[in-house]
């Protein structure tokens, strides 16, 4: 065995959770590995919105790590040196039924006394910041705190910083076996190439983390939500910030609520932004369609419509392309951060679902804080992929 095999952490997987982990690994001092199966971004972090959305997390551990998250991010573009086009613009969660305000209320009360800058605005006050929103409009929510960050440039400063400080990075390395060492520490093997050894291994491969855990016998419920977006052609910017529907938060507040039966079939949850080109992205689906990263007549016709009924303005834009992405959704609704309690040294960094982007340097920094030891900023013990042991565990003993 040669230095050039051994490293202090081997990080499978260059997405934004990847890359942020591997990242702040460099930075405590550590030799880290990043193995990647095709290119760095190529995967959910390649194919997504760019927001760095607060005001859709509910109070509680998601909320604080994202208000850690934008900490880190408004001084990310100085510390790594190159443009991440960050921006906060603020949001607005345009409410269209008079049915959804009072919920909207009782939300947005809660997240204010959890600290967070929101308010509701009345219609006159929605139409004064998005002058072309349909008159259909009800109120709306609005904070000037939520933020946005091009994912892609995220990703490669990150890379390009952590590889001027020592970090190994290789594509197109299929990791497919993770194994102890007699003596102890991990040996991990790619289709191309290896072994490489490390005393500490971090599974960051989004929808595909259950194929890494199932290596060391992990059960990690995370499945491909898909979700599309249409891109329009650049135009000029309209209205201060990006724009939500209320739809898709009262139908997770309340899943009882009826809805369109079409937009309940695609889990369609309005969003609007403006990319630092001048495109916009409208979103999105939310659909259980397996490793499908295809999009749908139906899907775009459907996002379209929502889009021009809210806008009406854009009814003159032209769509020049569609995309999907497949969010790493974990079945109990929360990302998997912690070390496998049954395999010392395997950690899990996984499991973002649609807020990979916004809680990438959090998880990054937690991340680095669990692997070296040290008091991380927040408690995040009910992250840990030890709950699934538990639940594997209970459902063997009722067996
Ligand atoms: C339509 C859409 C819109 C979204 N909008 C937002 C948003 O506005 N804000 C936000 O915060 N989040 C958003 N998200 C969510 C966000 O994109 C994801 O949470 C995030 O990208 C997940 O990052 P990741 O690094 O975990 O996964 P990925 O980016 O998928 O990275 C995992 C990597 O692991 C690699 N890999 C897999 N298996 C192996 C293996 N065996 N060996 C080596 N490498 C392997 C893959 O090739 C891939 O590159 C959105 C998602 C979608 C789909």
């Amino acid at each position: 065995m040669s230095r050039e095999d051994e490293y202090d952490a081997i990080v499978i997987g260059a997405g934004i959770i990847g890359l942020s982990c591997a990242y702040y690994l460099t930075k405590t001092g550590k030799r880290v590995l990043v193995l990647e199966r095709n290119y760095a971004g190529s995967g959910t972090s390649g194919a997504c919105d760019e927001m760095i959305l607060l005001q859709s997390k509910t109070p509680g551990l998601s909320l604080e790590m994202a208000f850690v998250s934008l900490d880190i991010y408004r001084s990310l573009q100085a510390e790594l040196g190159e443009d991440l086009e960050f921006e906060t613009r603020g949001g607005m969660i345009i409410i269209e039924k008079a049915e959804h305000l009072s919920i909207m209320k009782d939300f947005v009360a809660k997240q204010k006394s959890f600290g967070l800058n929101v308010e509701i605005l009345s219609k006159k006050e929605a139409k004064a910041k998005q002058p072309f929103v349909s008159d259909s409009v009800v109120a709306s929510t609005y904070s000037p705190d939520d933020s946005q960050v091009n994912p892609l440039r995220v990703m490669f400063a990150l890379l390009r910083a952590g590889t001027r400080a020592d970090m190994a990075f290789k594509r197109r390395s299929e990791v497919t076996s993770v194994a102890k060492t007699a003596w102890g520490s991990w040996k991990v093997t790619t289709a191309e190439g290896g072994p490489y050894f490390s005393d500490v291994v971090v599974n960051a491969a989004g929808v595909w983390a259950p194929r890494v855990a199932s290596l060391v016998d992990l059960p990690l419920p995370i499945e491909p939500k898909r979700g599309q977006i249409v891109v329009t052609e650049p135009i000029h910017p309209f209205g201060e910030t990006n724009v939500w529907d209320s739809e898709y938060i009262v139908s997770k507040l309340i899943p009882d609520l009826p809805r369109d039966e079409r937009a309940e079939r695609l889990g369609l949850g309005f969003a609007l932004s403006r990319t630092c080109n001048g495109n916009y992205l409208i979103g999105s689906t939310r659909e259980y369609v397996g490793f499908d990263k295809g999009t749908t007549h139906e899907a775009i016709e459907a996002i379209s419509a929502k889009a021009v009924s809210l806008f009406p303005a854009l009814a003159n834009v032209r769509i020049i392309r569609s995309f999907s992405g497949l969010r790493p959704a974990c079945r109990d609704g929360k990302c998997v951060l912690g070390e496998d309690p049954q395999n010392p040294g395997f950690f899990v960094a996984a499991g973002h679902e649609g807020d990979g982007i916004a809680l990438a340097p959090v998880t990054g920094k937690l991340l680095a804080d669990l692997v070296c030891g040290r008091k991380a900023e927040l408690d995040i013990a009910e992250l840990s992929p030890a709950r699934f042991r538990k639940a594997e565990a209970m459902t063997r003993h009722l067996n």
